[in-house]
């Protein structure tokens, strides 16, 4: 089972003809209200994926609808906080092309205290990983208070931060970067020279670096292992990474071998590039096995 401590925000997409520039006013052809945060898209992957999955994190009173959406799909919700600070969301303008600028809101995700991650932590029985991203407060509290309890810790560092190297990075048991966040955290530009960076300052840790439609490498204690990934006609990656890593820790998390459970991931993801969106794009458990077995 797997507790995630992770952002939920509302994405607000606007379709625009180009993106707004200083001083001028436009309007939108579309307007879309969306379940986001990489903390949200985590969990529903993993729930999707049949994890037993607990997130704990907070919205404001009056988005509890989007508390029913992550339900829905599965998520154990009790330790979702509704209050009245806004809740956490994303500005995004999307013009024809596909492209797309974001303002973000880190809202109700950054009132994650201490004082939550202890108590949850101790009401919630029987977990074996903690998962968290960088979109929330108090990550340092949640990495330590995790290992501390002798639980498995997996840390995204998504979106990076230079915050994220004062971190107590000693207490992460599985890193999940992708290449951009690798690069970011080791100084190093080469794959070959992140590797090595990884080989020599990450010895406690697992890592696994996504490469995009190059699919992915783990770097365990035994060696390397690489999966690529599935060849299919991309139209929209949001979401990519979240998907990967809900699948992969679903599997890895019941002890599955780490090779076959990158496989799921890459197959989960493979699947989400080919559909518009985020949380709407990831496929469940049943859409994996067809896409495995043809
Ligand atoms: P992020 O979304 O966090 O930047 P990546 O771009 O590395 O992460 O994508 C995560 C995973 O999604 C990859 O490891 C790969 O398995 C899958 N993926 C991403 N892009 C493609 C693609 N164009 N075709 C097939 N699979 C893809």
């Amino acid at each position: 089972a797997v507790i995630n401590f992770g952002s939920i925000n509302i994405d607000h997409v606007y379709s625009v003809e180009h993106f707004v520039r200083p001083g001028e006013t436009i309007a939108s052809s579309n307007y879309q209200q969306l379940l986001g945060g990489k903390g949200a898209n985590q969990s529903i992957a993993l729930a999707l994926a049949g994890a037993d999955v607990k997130h704990v994190g907070s919205i404001h009173e009056s988005d509890a609808s989007f508390k029913q959406t992550l339900i829905k799909h599965g998520v154990d919700c009790r330790y979702v906080r509704c209050h009245d600070v806004p809740s956490g969301h994303a500005i995004i303008q999307v013009t024809p092309g596909g492209e797309n600028a974001i303002v973000l809101f880190g809202g109700a995700n950054l009132t994650l205290t201490s004082d939550t991650v202890q108590k949850s932590l101790l009401d919630i029985g029987d977990m074996d990983w903690v998962l968290t991203q960088n979109e929330t407060s108090c990550i340092d509290e949640v990495l330590k208070q995790a290992k501390e309890k002798g639980l498995r810790v997996a840390f995204n560092p998504a979106p990076m931060s230079e915050s994220v190297k004062s971190l107590p990075l000693d207490c992460v048991d599985l890193l999940i970067v992708n290449e951009t966040e690798a690069a970011a955290l080791t100084g190093a530009e080469a794959l070959d020279e992140i590797i090595k960076v990884f080989q020599q300052q990450w010895a406690h840790a697992e890592v696994l670096i996504t490469l995009g439609k190059d699919g992915v490498l783990m770097i365990t204690e035994q060696g390397i292992e690489k999966v690529s990934a599935f060849t299919v006609e991309a139209v929209d990656t949001t979401a990519a990474g979240d998907t990967f890593i809900g699948y992969f820790l679903s599997a890895y998390s019941k002890h599955t071998a780490a090779k076959d459970a990158l496989v799921r991931g890459c197959a989960a993801s493979a699947i989400a590039v080919t559909r518009k969106g985020a949380a709407q794009s990831i496929p469940t458990e049943e859409e994996v096995d067809r896409f495995l077995a043809k």
